[in-house]
């Protein structure tokens, strides 16, 4: 009886033993394991559903559950640099875009308003032509006067025409170029003295006094149409925009490594306010007087082209009615 009793005891010991235990077991299992796996899983789902921030939270979680609790955080930080990363590489590509975008537009405009002066320079000569040939059809030919004197002004408005081209021609040609390809040592002082040469009888017709002081003559490294196409537009402004008894005066000059020529006048002087535009082509402080005298208003335009292509600049020093300094800096070559 005891025995059995005894045995009885023993089995229900064992049996709540094994119960606790079991039931320790599960509670260990749920702690350690089923609750880490299913906080993982929820993190994974954040995860996937592109919340990079929180962390995988497995603080009990044991052996190869911590790891997948490790591996997934850091499965996390990688997305985060990465996505980061990406969202720098778009921004950068996007404002590249956005410049290349907004440089684009600008070039079409410019182009746009090209085509819309060059087309209106044309149709004034143009205009002009054929309301002189008109009337030369209607009977102003038969008249000994009106006749030759209409012919005579169709000739100036197809010279201002071939004017226009070549000046036009010039200065596309001079921006397409990036770098003069068959550079020479050329002189200033030789380039000065063409100049005078091809503009003297212009000066005679304006009785404007044309002085070359050169006593120095340095040199630069360049071409020599470039170089003509700069020094003889400058002179030929200082000699159009100037006064009967006036003066042009070109100097030439070494400063430092620099070869300096400079194209002073007696003349009309250029407004305050005008002297950052005169580089632009068709741009006139008068447009009149700047028809009158034949000007194409790409002058300028060239001038500034060619001493870029010369690794140079442009200066400007202008008195209103009393004249205008036009400086011309070059690198000189080296000796
Ligand atoms: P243009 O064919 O009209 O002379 P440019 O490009 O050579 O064209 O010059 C642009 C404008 O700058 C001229 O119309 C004139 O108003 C002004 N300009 C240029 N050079 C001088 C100067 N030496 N003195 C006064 N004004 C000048």
């Amino acid at each position: 009886m005891m025995a059995g009793t005894a045995v009885a005891g023993t089995a229900v010991v064992a049996a709540v033993a094994a119960l606790a235990s079991l039931a320790l077991i599960s509670w260990w299992l749920n702690r350690r394991v089923l609750r880490p796996l299913r906080d993982l899983a929820k993190d994974a789902e954040r995860l996937a559903g592109g919340d990079l921030a929180s962390r995988a939270q497995a603080p009990a979680a044991v052996g190869e559950i911590a790891a997948l609790a490790r591996s997934l955080d850091l499965l996390a930080e990688r997305l985060r640099v990465q996505g980061r990363e990406l969202a720098e590489e778009r921004q950068h590509w996007r404002g590249i875009a956005d410049r290349e975008l907004a440089e684009e537009r600008r070039q079409a405009e410019t182009r746009r308003d090209l085509v819309a002066n060059v087309s209106h320079e044309l149709k004034t000569p143009l205009t002009a032509i054929r309301g002189y040939a008109e009337s030369l059809e209607d009977g102003a030919l038969e008249d000994p006067e009106i006749g030759p004197r209409f012919v005579s002004r169709i000739l100036d408005q197809c010279q201002r025409l071939e004017a226009l081209l070549r000046d036009q021609l010039a200065l596309a040609r001079l921006e397409q170029i990036e770098q003069i390809a068959d550079a020479e040592v050329i002189d200033l002082g030789e380039a000065a003295r063409r100049a005078v040469e091809a503009l003297n009888p212009l000066a005679r017709e304006r009785e404007v006094d044309l002085i070359l002081a050169a006593d120095d003559s340095p040199r630069i490294r360049g071409s020599r149409s470039e170089l003509d196409n700069l020094v003889l537009n400058l002179v030929e402004n200082a000699i159009k925009y100037n006064r009967p008894g006036g003066e042009v005066r070109m100097a030439l000059a070494t400063d430092g490594d620099e070869a300096v020529i400079e194209v002073a006048d007696t003349g009309i002087g250029i407004p305050e306010a005008a002297v950052a535009r005169i580089f632009e082509r068709f741009y006139r402080v008068d447009k009149g007087r700047a028809r009158e005298q034949g000007g194409t208003g790409l002058g300028l335009a060239i001038v500034k082209h060619a001493a870029r292509l010369l690794g140079g600049r442009v200066e400007v020093e202008s008195r209103l009615g009393e004249g205008s300094v036009f400086r011309v800096r070059l690198p000189g070559a080296a000796a």
